[in-house]
């Protein structure tokens, strides 16, 4: 508290002097007596030790009065105080700064006055901070002209800067009262300094705020104007996404679906909402929400379980068929006691065109579920069954939940058409996804990678067709039940047509029986020499034709406004309207003939002739095979010569016949069998025939392997391959003796007018085939002959010696 710096206006005691000025800086001796005089040196003591020192104006008066003393003396600080005798103190004093004795405060002990200090460095400094302070005001304040400052700059007098100041200042009425209400200078501009910096504190934020606002609105002025933009783009593309979104969302909100799924397709839209439409992330967004909407999660048919109404529904829509149909009613007997489908799936299996698509959809009408259809035919790529992940461009649900949003409910009959058609490679196991699919324990919780959210198939009720047995994976097939749709006589394929493709191609068409009818021979003959086929496709696709081209001539008629006559499609018209015959019927060859004998093959689309033709010419012994089934038939063939040579003699040929000539073997036509031809016994017959010069009979047709020493093995699909005899007009079939088990299936139709002629040896195969007039001479001969020396009983050495589709013991499936 040395320096000048304590200048505020405050109270201190007042020493009055006699006869000396002190100076500020001054250190002098003082020797004070009179009473009120001593208090003050003892209030100064106990307080901060300044006292103030002004002089009398008369040194001799004792008892000085204010009037008394100068109003301008100097603060000082008591350096030291020594108390004398007879009530005196020796003071040495330090002069501090000047100091003008503004009031006395009224006490009777001593001198209290209240000292105005000197304007001070402290009010410089602050006069310095007023000026700063107002110059930055002026800058955030645009309303002040910048002259003002240098006005104000030029201003030291610190009442005078307040006053001036203070008129500039945006202040309120109340504080620029208080401005004007103090009167110290010093703390006038002390008050006005608050009042400054309050105010550019108000300014700031409200610059802060300005701005703030300033920026959102710009921010929203943009934004509002992009919108504009793009939704005047929108208006020109056609489509306006606000409307679309909401509509999306109403649909989204409408859409019962798994908790899983209304999780996810909210989230999923929550995110569209965010992006702009004409980003390609947010087409994909979209397309999965539609997805994933669009699926039936708990929309639900009613099951109808009445089972005399599901065989009405059968009948009703199906020729025939008996077992098929028992077997189909039973399994929904079964269905409609345990309520939830947990059984095997039903797989029909046989060639095309014999009904199983429709006997499903029957399924499907008679429980009153909808129906879909999905062919497996060809399907390589476990995505396609299952998806492919959203990552993945263009990705899109598995065919089992695109086939579920076309069945719009979540418990359809669900064929899988062609099981037997996939194919393994690189990109995955179909048949291992399609597994899960059927699978009950599994398929509760189906995982398409495209939705990838849990979807219950539990409901469905799975059908599969295949055209054949081995092609399906063994995985499937040990879930499946098999139910057998052999193939269609000619009388059955006309009934059918009679009664149900007829009628059925009329309407479709737009006739009525008012304008055509088919007479039952032209129809006969559109099976016979237009199709040659197992089931009715065909047949089916013929009799359309026929009708498309009578509407085409009702429709002129009409036109031409000649009367509607009935259409009569006879046999005639049938050749008219069809064109050539595409087949022959009945047996391929007129009479009988040398080398060519009939087999029968079991292919995909059901049974099938095949002609077996050989015929020698002068060579080396070399044994040549061509014709479609080249490869397959290489081991029948040798087979068949080993054979041949070991009975030569019997034959009455000579012992080294062959060494002089050349066989030729051919099979001409036919398709090609799906495992195995079983044709040695065809190849056997036709090539001693060609040898022995003895014909064959033109209507009989042989199937069985042939081991080296001439027995007879067992051939697979004997039903299919005595439909096609019987097709083709054959009277006789012969057939391996341990086939005999099978003939209970073949319908009685064909057992009427086919003899089924069972043989266990080559020898038996020749005395029936062989037409010659030495016939009776030949079988005796061959009776009499010695019996083959052996039929081996044992099953190693048969399955040495047979070929490799024909297996020793009788193969559970076709081969
Ligand atoms: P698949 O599925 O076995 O190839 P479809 O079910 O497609 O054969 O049958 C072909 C056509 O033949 C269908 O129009 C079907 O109605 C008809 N069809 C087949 N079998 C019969 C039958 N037993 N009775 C009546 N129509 C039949």
């Amino acid at each position: 508290m040395t320096d000048e710096s304590t200048a505020k206006t405050r109270i201190v005691p007042l020493l009055p002097l006699r006869d000396i000025i002190v100076f500020p800086h001054h250190v002098v001796p003082l020797y004070v007596g009179r009473k009120k005089s001593v208090n003050a040196l003892d209030q100064a003591m106990s307080q901060e030790k300044d006292i103030l020192l002004s002089a009398q104006k008369d040194p001799t008066v004792s008892e000085p009065t204010a009037d008394d003393i100068f109003r301008v003396g100097t603060v000082g600080s008591i350096i030291q105080l020594l108390k004398l005798k007879q009530d005196t103190v020796k003071v040495l004093m330090e002069g501090k700064k000047r100091a003008i004795i503004k009031r006395y405060i009224p006490n009777d002990d001593l001198f209290l006055v209240e000292e105005q200090p000197n304007p001070s460095i402290e009010t410089e400094a602050l006069i310095r901070s007023v000026k700063n302070s107002f110059e930055q005001y002026v800058k955030l304040d645009k309303k002040i002209l910048p002259e003002v400052i240098t006005t104000v700059s030029s201003i030291e007098e610190a009442g005078r800067l307040a006053d001036t100041i203070v008129t500039y200042i945006n202040l309120k009425l109340y504080d620029k009262q208080k401005v004007l209400e103090t009167i110290d200078p010093h703390e006038r501009l002390e008050v006005l300094l608050g009042l400054i910096n309050a105010e550019m504190e108000i300014l700031r934020m409200e610059k802060k705020i300005k701005t703030r606002v300033k920026q959102q609105m710009e921010k929203t002025q943009r934004e509002y104007y992009l919108q504009e933009q793009k939704s005047a783009i929108e208006k020109e593309l056609g489509g306006d996404d606000k409307t679309d979104l909401k509509e999306l969302e109403e649909q989204i909100k409408a859409k019962k679906m798994s908790p899983e799924a209304t999780e996810k397709v909210e989230k999923e839209f929550k995110r569209l909402k965010t992006m702009s439409p004409m980003m390609a992330e947010a087409t994909v967004v979209r397309n999965y929400i539609e997805w994933v909407i669009s699926l039936p999660w708990y929309d639900h048919t009613d099951d109808k379980l009445d089972i005399t109404e599901a065989e009405r529904i059968l009948e009703e829509d199906h020729f025939g068929l008996k077992d098929p149909k028992q077997r189909i009613l039973e399994y929904l007997a079964v269905q409609s006691l345990v309520k939830k489908l947990r059984g095997p799936i039903l797989c029909f299996v046989g060639p095309p065109g014999v009904g199983k698509t429709s006997l499903a959809k029957s399924i499907a009408r008679a429980t009153a579920r909808h129906f879909v259809r999905l062919s497996l035919g060809g399907v390589r790529d476990e995505a396609e069954i299952r998806g492919h992940r959203r990552t993945y461009i263009g990705a899109m649900p598995g065919k089992i939940i695109q086939m579920l949003k076309k069945a719009k409910s979540n418990n359809p009959v669900f064929l899988l058409d062609e099981v037997d058609k996939m194919s393994v490679d690189f990109r995955g196991d179909p048949s291992a996804a399609l597994l899960e699919v059927l699978d009950p324990e599994q398929n509760e919780t189906f995982l398409d990678h495209y939705l990838d959210i849990d979807y219950d198939l539990s409901d469905i009720m799975f059908i599969t067709t295949a055209n054949t047995l081995p092609a399906i994976p063994a995985p499937l097939l040990d879930r499946m039940e098999i139910i057998r749709i052999a193939g269609y006589t000619e009388i059955e394929k006309l009934e059918i047509a009679r009664n149900f493709i007829v009628p059925k191609q009329t309407e479709e068409n737009g006739l009525s029986a008012e304008n055509i009818r088919i007479s039952d021979l032209a129809l006969k003959h559109v099976i016979r020499r237009y199709t040659r086929e197992a089931g009715v496709r065909n047949l089916e696709r013929e009799v359309a034709s026929i009708c498309r081209k009578i509407a085409k001539e009702v429709v002129r008629e009409r036109n031409e406004k000649t009367p509607s006559i009935q259409h009569n499609v006879g046999v005639k018209q049938v050749g008219s309207l069809l064109g050539v015959p595409r087949f022959r019927y009945g047996r391929a060859e007129e009479k009988d003939e040398i080398g060519i004998t009939c087999g029968l093959a079991w292919t995909e689309s059901g049974g099938e002739l095949l002609l077996t033709e050989v015929t020698t010419m002068p060579g080396k012994g070399k044994l040549l095979i061509t014709g479609k089934l080249g490869e397959v038939m290489q081991e029948s063939a040798q087979a068949a010569m080993s054979y041949v040579r070991s009975r030569a003699e019997l034959l009455g040929l000579d012992k080294n016949f062959y060494q002089n000539i050349d066989i030729h073997v051919h099979v001409p036509e036919g398709a090609i069998p799906k495992d195995g031809p079983s044709a040695g016994i065809t190849i056997t017959t036709s090539i001693i025939s060609a040898l022995t010069r003895i014909p064959i009979r033109k209507d009989l047709a042989m199937t069985g392997e042939i081991t080296l020493r001439g027995r007879i093995l067992p051939i697979g699909g004997l039903k299919e391959k005595s439909i096609a005899a019987h097709r083709a007009g054959l009277k006789q079939i012969i057939v391996p003796k341990e086939n005999e088990k099978d003939l209970k299936e073949i319908p009685a139709a064909i057992k009427s007018r086919v003899q089924f002629i069972t043989v266990e040896h080559m020898d038996e195969v020749l005395r029936h085939a062989l037409a010659t007039d030495q016939a009776e001479a030949f079988s005796t001969r061959l009776r009499n002959w010695p019996p083959a020396p052996a039929v081996p009983p044992a099953a190693p050495t048969v399955a040495k010696e047979s070929t490799p589709d024909a297996p020793a013991s009788p193969p559970a499936t076709p081969h």
